[in-house]
Formats: structure tokens, sequence, C-alpha cells
């Protein structure tokens, strides 16, 4: 329940199954992976193999075996992570001086590319769909505070951004123009760098020498985000807004999180202004005050000890998590063997299961209309305290169906200022009596702690054949008391 895409996904079909709470939208969520050794760096594959034995690589979803990170000395970690960082400054002038040729530059014009970045300097990577909503330009808000950070004379930073913006997407385009413009002034142009063609072998580079992986999607629109992951398994960073996959991976030790996860969620422009002002500053800040001071502090061994076990907290975390093999068993696990289940159970004896379920549907269709509550008690006059067990008594009006047709529950909690339920738990009636199409139910709820509290009862039509209780979406309320 608590990933961000599950809720959004709920909320976004809550028109298929109006008469449910959100929460109760059948719809659930994974969390996507990457496939680690597509994406991690020879040298760093070869230190794992050395420190984790291979089964990091065959069986990534076991945590006690990236907890051996712990044992590989920082020393190694950090030279390993900086050989990759000085490939990619190579690899980006190559590509550099090629985008310049294909645009019929010569001579001086081409040195400018040797000339860009510095293989020792702590490295920002930007790159992905220029979609909208992922904001590449949130960072370029306030170009001179982010020029004092770059161009900082003993802590200098370096940004290199990729990306392809869609055909028809005119504000992603421009931002590729606002990263182009940026790129050429005089006092910037060695230090931030846009790559064309953003492609795999691009991707792979970045991934795996950049320091700090940076995304700002505007929250809560980013449904995971995958290169984060990618970077988890090199030793990068990652700071992000909280959304996607990283609402659920950040724990302040293993990363760094612009903002708290808050939304906007006013339409209008200067509510989005709004909240690029707050998430600008709320970056620069943390460039300033955690992340470029944790880069440069470094011990008599020129290590910087606190950056690399942040290093070793990330990949510690992250890779047992967010690799294919745990997002496939769990796809597999959670939906493919249910539906297999599910398909053989319905199709055997000439799918004589679907056809139950088919006239169950329509024998619930023709009484729905006619279920109802007729009246709910709660047999006693006193101020209930806190923890009072609550006896709850309804009569229901089922038609020509039966309490086998349905669950009749309790849900219950604290009211929100509107008198809605928030946060709601459910507790399943016992059928005590039945007369007729009249049947009587009973069940308990316990109060709770503060504030107002409420609880309604309702009929839902139910059966075990259905994919989950709640599929079928015919549900009948008393109105909220
Ligand atoms: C990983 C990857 C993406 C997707 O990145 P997100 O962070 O999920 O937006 C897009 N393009 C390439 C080339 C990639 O390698």
């Amino acid at each position: 329940m608590k990933q961000v895409h599950g809720k959004v996904s709920r909320k976004m079909w809550h028109w298929m199954w109006p008469d449910l709470e959100p929460d109760d939208v059948p719809i659930t969520s994974i969390t996507n992976g990457v496939h680690g050794r597509t994406w991690i760096s020879f040298d760093m594959a070869s230190l794992l193999d050395r420190y984790l034995g291979p089964r990091w690589i065959d069986q990534p979803w076991d945590e006690t075996i990236w907890n051996r990170i712990k044992d590989i000395p920082s020393t190694e970690l950090w030279h390993t992570h900086e050989r990759r960082r000085e490939r990619l400054v190579a690899f980006v002038r190559r590509r550099l001086r090629n985008q310049f040729e294909i645009k019929g530059a010569t001579g001086s014009d081409l040195e400018i590319a040797n000339e860009v970045l510095d293989p020792s300097v702590l490295t920002i990577g930007f790159a992905r769909r220029f979609a909208t909503y992922k904001r590449a330009t949130l960072i370029f808000k306030d170009i001179e505070r982010l020029t004092k950070i770059l161009t900082n004379k003993e802590m200098p930073v370096q940004i290199i951004f990729a990306g392809k913006a869609h055909p028809k997407d005119e504000e992603g385009k421009e931002f590729i123009k606002e990263i182009y413009r940026t790129a050429k002034k005089p006092e910037l142009r060695r230090h931030i760098v846009f790559l064309e063609d953003y492609d795999m072998t691009i991707a792979r580079y970045l991934v795996q020498g950049i320091d700090v992986w940076l995304s700002n999607p505007r929250r809560p629109l980013e449904a995971s985000g995958t290169s984060g992951m990618k970077v988890c398994f090199n030793g990068g960073i990652n700071m992000s807004t909280l959304d996607g996959w990283w609402d659920e991976a950040y724990n302040r030790e293993n990363g760094w999180a612009i903002g708290a996860g808050e939304e906007y969620d006013g339409k209008g422009s200067e509510s989005v202004d709004y909240q690029d002002s707050v998430e600008s500053k709320a970056l620069y800040q943390l460039l300033e005050d955690h992340i470029v001071p944790k880069f440069y502090r470094r011990g008599t061994d020129s290590i910087p000890k606190d950056w690399v076990e942040m290093m070793k907290k990330s990949m510690m975390t992250n890779c047992a998590v967010y690799n294919t093999n745990r997002m496939v068993q769990d796809y597999t696990k959670r939906f493919y063997l249910n539906a297999l289940d599910s398909f053989e159970k319905l199709s055997a004896d000439e799918f004589k299961g679907a056809k139950d379920l088919a006239a169950w549907k329509k024998k619930i269709n023709v009484s729905w209309d006619r279920v109802k509550i007729i009246d709910v008690k709660e047999p006693i006059n006193k101020e209930l305290q806190r923890d009072d067990l609550l006896n709850i008594e309804a009569i229901v009006d089922l038609d020509k169906i039966t309490p086998e047709d349905v669950t009749v529950s309790i849900f219950y909690g604290n009211l929100d200022y509107n008198g809605n339920i928030v946060n709601g738990q459910e507790v399943i009636m016992d059928v005590k009596s039945q007369d007729g199409y009249l049947c009587n139910y009973e069940g308990v709820i316990k109060c709770g702690d503060a504030g107002k509290f409420g609880y309604s009862v309702r009929i839902m039509a139910d059966k075990d054949e259905l994919v989950s209780r709640f599929h079928f979406g015919k549900i009948k309320w008393e109105v909220a008391r």
C-alpha cells in the first residue's frame, strides 16, 4: 500500500469501481528493477566477484550477499569508481568532438571538446527522456547560484546531460535548447556538457562513472524511474525528489532527498512555478551544504571516507531490491501463478467454472438494486472511551441472494474535516439470524484513540472465484454516520 505508483494507479482507475474506497480499488503495484549485470562496469563487477563471491549475479535478491559490501576496503571501492569516472570523461570528450564535427566544426573549435570536464571533479549525471514532468532544467532555475557551485575553485562540480525529447514535445525540445545555451557560456563551458542521441551506450558510461545521479520528477508523476537503480550497482549515489522508486528506497543514509515528498496539487502555472522554486532551492542547498563538502572532505589517504560509506549504504540497501530477478519473482508469485491457477479452475470441465461465475454475476445483477441495509444499531448508550468495544447490529435485505453471496462488514476509522473515514479498517460481520430476505448481522469494533470516530456498514457481492473481493465492484453502503 505504501508505493506511490500503486496509490496513483488506484486513484486513476477509481472510476471503474466508483462505489469502492480508493484504497480498495483492486490494483496493486510491483516496483521495477534493473538487470545489474547489464549495467555494472567490468571494473565494479570484478571487485564484487572478489569480495561478494559469484552469487550476486544469480541471486541478487539475497541481501546477505550485498551486506558483504561492508568488507570491501574503502580505498579499493573508491579507486574502482574513480577509474570509471576517468573513462566517462574520456568518452564524453570523444562523443562531443564527434558532435562538433558533424556540425562542421574544425581546428580550435574542436579543441574545446578536449577541454571540457575534469576527471577528478565531482560529477553529476542527468539523462533520460526529456518529458516535461522530469524537469531537465530545474537545476538552472537560479543560474547564478548554480554557477557559484560549479565553478568553486577548491570544490568544483560538473554536470553531464543526455537525453531526447519526443518530436512533438515542444517543451522537451525547449529544455534541450536551454541546456545548449547554458553549456555554451564561457564560464560554464568546462562544467556542463550535453550529449546527443542518448542510448544504452551513453547510459552505460554515465551510470558507471558519475558520482551523483540527479532525478527531479514532479511528484507523483514518475511511476518508477530506472536509471537511478543502474547507478546503485556502480557505486553512484542518488539525489532525487521523493517520487517513483526513490520514495521507497530512500532511508536518509543511502542518498539524498530533494524535499520531503510534498505534492503541489494546484494545476495553474503559478503552483508549478512555486514548486520549481522551492525544490530548486532545496537542490542547491543539498549540493552546497552536504554533497559537495562530503565529496571533497579527504583523509590523508585522499579518500573521501564519508562519501564511500554512503556509496556502500546505497549499494547494500538498493541492489538487493531494485533488480529484475526480484521483480520477475514478484510478478510470478503474486500474479502469473495465481492467474494460471485461476485459468485452470475456470476452464476445467469445458469451462464449467467460468459459466458458473457468469451465472452468479447475473443472479447478483438481477437482485442488486433491491439489496439494502435496512437498519444499523449500536445497543449501548454511553460516551465511548478509547479502546471501548462497540457492538454493531445490521439488518440487511438480501432480496433473492443469500448470505453466501455477500460479505457484510463494518468500515471504520477516524474522520477527517469533511466527515470522511481516513485509513479505514474493516471488520467482517457474522449472520446471527435470517427471516426470509432479511438477515441480521453482528460485528464488533474497537474505538480509536483520538478525535472523531466513525463507521459505516457495507455489503459486497463476494465469491471465492473472484480474483479479489473488490473485483466485481458491487458494493452498497449504509449512509455514513
Ligand atoms: C535506463 C534508460 C532509460 C530510462 O531511464 P528512467 O530513469 O527510467 O527514465 C531511458 N533511456 C535509456 C537509454 C536508458 O538506458
